[in-house]
């Protein structure tokens, strides 16, 4: 079987794997060979649709202050954030707002012509640094632009990775299937970064691309790294019925309002001094409480919904600072945000666990980095703010890039690779998976999961709930034993993909719920209604869930408290 070498490879070229390689170049002045594997095309990552902006101190004299905004991020995250990674992010954002400003990326500007930034959920200081609503594309082209300066990487678009393959717990290589020409090879490098992004699409209502489905969790999982906090998944409070499209926060940041079918603008119930702009766990929880309690609206297939009314902004505003909403709503529903209100419910949007990564963003292997919504630096915590996630993986691209580029001018060795594993894994899927004729849908069963998750793992859940979303896994997984896959063929083996994430998907939901129903209490995004309060007593620890052959083996550590002690929240 073919095997490609590079120094390093990067899985994923969204923010965090795109940072990366731009640090590895710039510090490597070029010279370190680069390869950046994606499943799209690189411009496709999940990335490019990130709209509202990107979170970070820039305007001390007028009132900000990196400590209000590592408070925010404490106070957001339920207090399960890891305080001292929570510092290292707030200092490093404003630097990295600063590179993308030389790099390319158009701010926003006010009148005085310094970078704008616009209030988001949680932050007590207007901190989204924001080109309109269009934030993600314009970072991921300035990134791109200025890689394209160097020439020391390869691209590896619309490749599919099946398996990491570890020797003697040191990254020695991905297997890997090239869908345009249907061969199946290894990429190895003496370091590996993990830049493969969240898992949204776990969900069947979420504003994530198709292709956001784990995959790098599940294989690192599988391969016998730790999952840290998988039960904490962020229900964003607008997502557009019926199509789960996200409608920014921006939408509130600009003031935007919620109301209820009585017109009322319910968040003073539930959060009367930042009312729309409380984190998002608690807006979402609220909009979920006023449609159960018949003071939503009913919608679509049971999506019952709230209003989402930026009428009163104004044509000019709604125009120049969110364009894009505007475009989606004509376009998806036919109605124009300026005169209609929005329908919108909590969307399943991101995952505050991932793989287990230190402060450096290093994983318990020697060689293997991790950055991004992928990673788990434990600095969201149980509940991330809006606007923190872009900001996450330029600083953590930036800050893996610079310790894979201090590690390989150590000239390690690479790992030997075990050729046994390689060849198993071949055979697994070309011998086994896309073979086999058995009576069961990949896509039928990928549908099932979906809905499955929406009910059981959503904004409020309840032990004898869980534990039957479980079950139902088990039982899926069990028929995903008996699939066909239709397209026999090796080039452009879309069904063979979407079987592979759906495999990806059923281990990573059997995590969530699986740490889920261990956990008793109510904290960030895993609200139980049977155990409705905190329990720092218990549970001030973080998950981390390991693979066991079968079950998963589920232990505990320690948050890292450096400034703040738990308290009650309050906005
Ligand atoms: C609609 C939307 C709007 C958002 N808006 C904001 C915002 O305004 N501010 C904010 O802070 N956050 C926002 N977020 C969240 C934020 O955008 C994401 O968390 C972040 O962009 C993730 O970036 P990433 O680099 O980790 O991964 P991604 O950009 O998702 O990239 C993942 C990469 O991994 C590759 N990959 C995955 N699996 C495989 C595989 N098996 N084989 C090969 N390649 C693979 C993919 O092809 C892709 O290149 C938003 C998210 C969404 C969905």
């Amino acid at each position: 079987m073919q095997q490609i070498n590079h120094d390093v490879i990067i899985l994923g070229t969204g923010l965090a794997g795109l940072r990366a390689a731009v640090e590895i170049s710039i510090q490597s002045q070029g010279q370190c060979d680069i390869g950046i594997v994606s499943k799209v095309q690189i411009m496709r990552s999940h990335s490019v649709c990130a709209e509202g902006g990107t979170a970070a101190v820039m305007r001390p004299e007028e009132g900000d202050s990196l400590e209000l905004h590592s408070w925010d991020t404490v106070k957001g995250a339920d207090f399960l954030a890891d305080q001292d990674t929570v510092d290292r992010f707030v200092q490093t954002s404003p630097k990295e707002i600063r590179l993308l400003e030389h790099w390319g990326v158009p701010w926003s500007r006010r009148e005085d012509g310094r970078i704008m930034q616009r209030p988001f959920g949680g932050h007590s200081f207007p901190r989204a640094c924001m080109a309109a609503d269009k934030t993600g594309f314009f970072e991921m082209q300035a990134l791109y632009d200025t890689l394209v300066k160097y020439q020391n990487f390869k691209r590896y678009d619309e490749c599919f990775v099946t398996s990491l393959v570890l020797e003697g717990g040191r990254f020695a290589g991905l297997t890997l299937f090239d869908a345009p020409t249907g061969e199946f090879y290894v990429l190895r490098g003496k370091a590996l970064l993990f830049a493969s992004g969240g898992l949204g699409n776990l969900y069947g209502f979420t504003t994530y691309s198709q292709t956001v489905t784990g995959d790098g969790q599940a294989i690192a999982y599988r391969a016998g790294l730790t999952l840290e906090d998988p039960e904490f998944l962020q229900f964003h409070p607008t997502g557009l019925v019926p199509s789960g499209i996200l409608m920014t926060e921006a939408c509130r940041g600009e003031g935007g309002y919620l109301r209820n079918n009585k017109g009322e603008r319910f968040m003073e119930k539930y959060a009367p001094k930042m009312m729309e702009l409380a984190p998002r766990d608690i807006v979402s929880r609220s909009e979920m409480t006023e449609i159960l309690e018949g003071r939503g609206f009913s919608g679509p297939d049971g999506l019952d919904f709230i209003n989402l009314d930026l009428t009163h902004l104004g044509a000019d505003r709604i125009n120049k600072r969110l364009p894009l909403i505007r475009e989606v709503c004509m376009k998806f529903l036919g109605i124009d945000p300026i005169t209609q209100p929005i329908p919108i419910r909590p969307v399943a949007h991101y995952s505050m666990g991932g793989i287990e990564a230190d402060i450096n963003g290093r994983t318990r292997s020697e060689n293997i980095w991790a950055a991004g919504e992928v990673a788990c630096h434990s600095m969201h915590g149980a509940n991330r703010l809006g606007c923190n996630s872009t900001a996450e993986c330029i600083v953590w691209g930036g800050i893996t890039g610079g310790e894979i580029a201090k590690y390989l001018a150590k000239k390690p060795k690479s790992a030997a690779l075990p050729d046994l594993k390689v060849a198993d894994e071949e055979k697994r899927i070309f011998g086994g998976l896309l073979q086999q004729s058995g009576s069961e849908n990949p896509a039928h069963i990928r549908r099932e999961l979906r809905t499955l998750m929406d009910q059981h793992a959503g904004v409020y859940r309840t032990g004898p709930s869980m534990k039957q979303g479980l079950e139902k896994i088990a039982g899926l997984r069990e028929r995903f034993k008996k699939i066909s896959i239709q397209d026999k063929s090796r080039i452009y083996n879309t069904n063979l993909i979407q079987a592979l994430e759906t495999e990806n998907m059923l281990q990573l939901a059997e995590v969530l719920l699986f740490a889920g129903l261990a956990r008793e209490e109510s904290r960030g995004g895993h609200a139980r209604t049977d155990f409705a309060k905190r329990d720092d007593e218990k549970f001030l620890s973080h998950s981390m869930v390991s693979f066991n052959g079968g079950k998963p083996k589920l232990q505990y550590k320690p948050v890292t408290i450096t400034n703040w002690k738990p308290v009650e929240r309050k906005y």
